[in-house]
């Protein structure tokens, strides 16, 4: 049986730095085909983190927001839509494998969506590679196509034969997600980006599922991801979709994972394999706050590692194995007694 590691199992060691200042360090970073970004961020095509606002606020502070499919496709490319006019120059949408896949592509890419994410839970599926040659078929290469999700080397590779651009690798690592508990299947996201990073083909990796700070950033980006996507952090922020929660003077907004039972009956009105949980969380502001904050530790640890870029990050880092005891000295442990 292999060994498997995930983020908390993990530590970058600090090396030497010859970085003065965190502004020397730059995060730009390139899905190719002119979608270039200065934040390696993408928000999760989910119904409670992707809208147009989130579409918007994602291209407007460097990074990069893929608009959930969970409606209609007229009502997703108006979403789209409604960012490009009010100035959004890089967009993404997800679609699916089956039905009307295809005629949802067309409309978005019609809209002017610069990326497509071909977006279900077992990626490394025949329905995929049909979807993908349909796609590449239908489009040449003037759009970029996402896909995913795989948690294997082979998976990465086989999507990006198929015609994907770049991949989202992570399975089973959601924060809303029960995929493990109800199937058994999964593996570690830290570990499937360290799997995944030995590839030969040219595809980039974007590490999905249970990134709660910017030190997971940190060491997704330098086990080989180029782009990390976000669910839970970008929820609860103003520009997520979805009403106040008003619960004893605080409040909250629904975070669920799309294989919830709520959101299940919400969009095909019945309940197939329950996957994923719904939750609240409070309400976060502005998503700007959060991800200055995401950026200021990603900065910090580039420094750390003493590189300049995520190149940089990805070659001059060292990883080691933390203990149990070292993961409980890694967090704040100070004694809470005699306040
Ligand atoms: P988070 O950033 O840890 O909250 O994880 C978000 C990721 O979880 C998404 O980008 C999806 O890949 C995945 N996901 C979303 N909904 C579900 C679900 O219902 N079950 C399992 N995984 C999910």
């Amino acid at each position: 049986m292999l060994d498997t590691v995930c983020f908390d199992d993990v530590l970058l060691v600090p090396q030497y730095s010859g970085i003065c200042s965190r502004s020397e360090i730059t995060l730009d970073s390139s899905l190719g085909k002119d979608i270039n970004m200065s934040l390696p961020i993408i928000s999760s095509p989910m119904d409670t983190v992707t809208g147009s606002d989130m579409l918007r606020a994602m291209d407007s502070l460097g990074g990069l927001g893929i608009v959930h499919r969970y409606n209609t496709p007229e009502m997703q490319a108006d979403l789209v839509r409604e960012a490009i006019r009010m100035g959004s120059s890089n967009t993404g949408a997800a679609i699916g494998v089956s039905g009307d896949f295809l005629d949802r592509a067309r409309l978005l890419v019609d809209a002017g969506v610069k990326v497509l994410c071909v977006d279900i839970a077992h990626g490394h599926h025949t329905l995929m590679r049909h979807a993908l040659k349909v796609l590449r078929n239908t489009f040449g290469s003037k759009i970029h196509i996402m896909a995913g999700n795989v948690a294997t080397l082979e998976g990465l590779n086989d999507l990006s034969d198929w015609g994907a651009d770049s991949v989202r690798v992570g399975i089973g690592g959601g924060s809303i997600c029960s995929t493990r508990v109800q199937t058994g299947h999964g593996v570690p996201t830290l570990q499937s980006i360290l799997d995944c990073s030995s590839t030969d083909r040219d595809v980039i990796i974007v590490a999905d599922g249970g990134i709660r700070n910017s030190g997971d950033i940190v060491k997704a980006l330098a086990a080989g991801a180029d782009f990390v996507m976000l669910g839970s952090l970008l929820s609860g922020t103003d520009e997520s979709p979805g009403e106040i929660i008003f619960k004893d003077g605080e409040r909250y907004k629904v975070y669920r994972g799309m294989a919830s039972k709520d959101a299940q009956i919400d969009w095909r009105g019945h309940t197939a394999s329950i996957e994923g949980v719904s939750s609240t969380v409070p309400e976060k502001g502005p998503v700007k706050n959060v991800l200055s904050e995401m950026e200021t530790g990603i900065r910090s640890g580039l420094s750390y590692s003493g590189a300049q870029n995520i190149l940089e990050l990805q070659v001059n880092s060292k990883m080691i194995k933390q203990t149990f005891s070292g993961t409980a000295e890694s967090s704040t442990h100070i004694s809470k007694i005699g306040v």
